[in-house]
């Protein structure tokens, strides 16, 4: 948290009284930033409540969210995770210990520069064009978008794993060549969308739990961040396309709605139980409320990560993988690199917990937190930072929008 940034925008003066007035105050932010990292550096490696570091540190946590940084900052976190746990997706934690030394991987691994993402970030690449394209025929905060228009985008990601690349009149998501590339993509979102049907709340697809739905929601919450509620749904709705087993949906609602409430400005802790809140007004939610508990309580105590990640799961279903972000990130509450890398290095589907874990921290923290080194080089970066801006902006503010986003 860059908390000098905060304290010191508005100090400019035009005039010696000003001037002298400006330095008093640098001063006395220099103190107070001063005493407030000394209490964050003695906040032990655990836990703090979100209130008490608010205490500790006012201005960490005064940021307002809806800011363009914390839209990059959610889609890029969401790619670095993703590509963090890429390589090691299919290992478990004693050969990731075996091949990357005893603190697990902690960097990336690159291929000709570039950190590859995978089928985690290339969907949700795609929710985000479906949810532009229903926004650009119509938008309003407190109204559903039109899922049919994110279950014709998911199908054009299908069309990316089953053929080549060639361009289309479908927007320019489509026409980004690199999203053509397969990286272990889930067979559930594969077999859903190739039967041509579309899942929903009421017309379950299948039964699956996996965490494929969970994974792409992300931009629903930054769509939809003034009505929590409202992404939550889209959340869920855009999961149960393919994922029929409430375990497998609602968590992506919990996604999305712990996103847009850290863009209104809530803190992680009240982000999550804003979201637990909506969760449990939905049938078959007992499994992931229970999960997401269970992570706030290791959260709290002193329990190592490993275990208390073991204790969780391994994230290939989804209310696991909401729960282990959700633990992960408050763990780690100021610190991206850090509850990314714990998000990674576990037993279980490392790329789905990073990427998860990754949109909720670059969220919370903005871009300006996570470090340079991954944002240069996770692959498409460009592209996702045109996808936040366009996310950001009113609908009817996107430039040549009929064209970017042709429904
Ligand atoms: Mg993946």
């Amino acid at each position: 948290m860059n908390i000098k940034k905060l304290f010191f925008r508005n100090i400019s003066g035009t005039n010696k009284k000003e001037q002298a007035e400006a330095e008093k105050l640098q001063a006395e932010n220099t103190a107070k930033e001063t005493a407030a990292s000394q209490d964050l550096n003695n906040i032990p490696n655990g836990y703090y409540s979100q209130m008490e570091i608010e205490k500790l540190s006012p201005a960490a946590n005064a940021a307002k969210r809806h800011e363009i940084k914390n839209y990059e900052g959610c889609l890029l976190g969401g790619a670095i995770g993703d590509a963090l746990g890429w390589p090691i997706e299919f290992a478990s934690l004693y050969s990731i210990k075996e091949k990357y030394g005893e603190k697990g991987i902690q960097d990336f691994v690159l291929k000709n520069g570039i950190a590859e993402i995978t089928d985690d970030t290339q969907m949700t690449i795609f929710t985000a064009d479906g949810l532009l394209k229903s926004a650009i025929k119509s938008f309003n905060d407190n109204e559903m978008p039109d899922i049919k228009e994110i279950h014709t985008s998911y199908k054009d990601w299908l069309a990316t794993q089953e053929k080549g690349y060639s361009p289309s009149d479908k927007g320019w998501i489509a026409n980004i060549e690199t999203l053509y590339a397969n990286r272990a993509p889930g067979g559930t979102c594969l077999g859903a969308l190739a039967s041509g049907k579309m899942g929903t709340i009421e017309e379950h697809i299948n039964n699956s739990k996996g965490c494929g739905g969970v994974m792409r929601t992300a931009p629903a919450g930054l769509m939809y961040y003034k009505n929590p509620k409202i992404a939550f749904e889209t959340g869920a709705r855009c999961a149960a396309i393919t994922h029929g087993h409430p375990g497998g949906y609602l968590p992506g609602g919990v996604q999305a709605a712990i996103i847009a409430n850290l863009i209104q400005g809530k803190n992680l802790e009240e982000a999550v139980d804003n979201s637990v809140e909506i969760l449990k007004t939905y049938e078959g939610n007992e499994d992931t409320t229970k999960l997401i508990a269970k992570a706030k309580e290791l959260a709290k105590s002193d329990v190592d990560p490993e275990d208390a990640i073991k204790e969780i799961g391994e994230g290939w279903v989804g209310d696991e993988a909401i729960a282990i972000a959700v633990y992960c990130a408050l763990k780690s509450p100021n610190n991206f690199e850090k509850s990314v890398l714990m998000a990674v290095n576990h037993n279980g589907d490392s790329d789905s917990t990073g990427a998860i874990t990754g949109n909720i921290m670059g969220a919370y923290l903005g871009t300006e937190n996570i470090p340079a080194k991954w944002k240069n080089s996770v692959e498409l970066s460009t592209e996702l930072i045109q996808l936040a801006e366009d996310l950001y902006k009113k609908p009817n503010e996107i430039e040549n929008s009929d064209t970017r986003y042709k429904g």
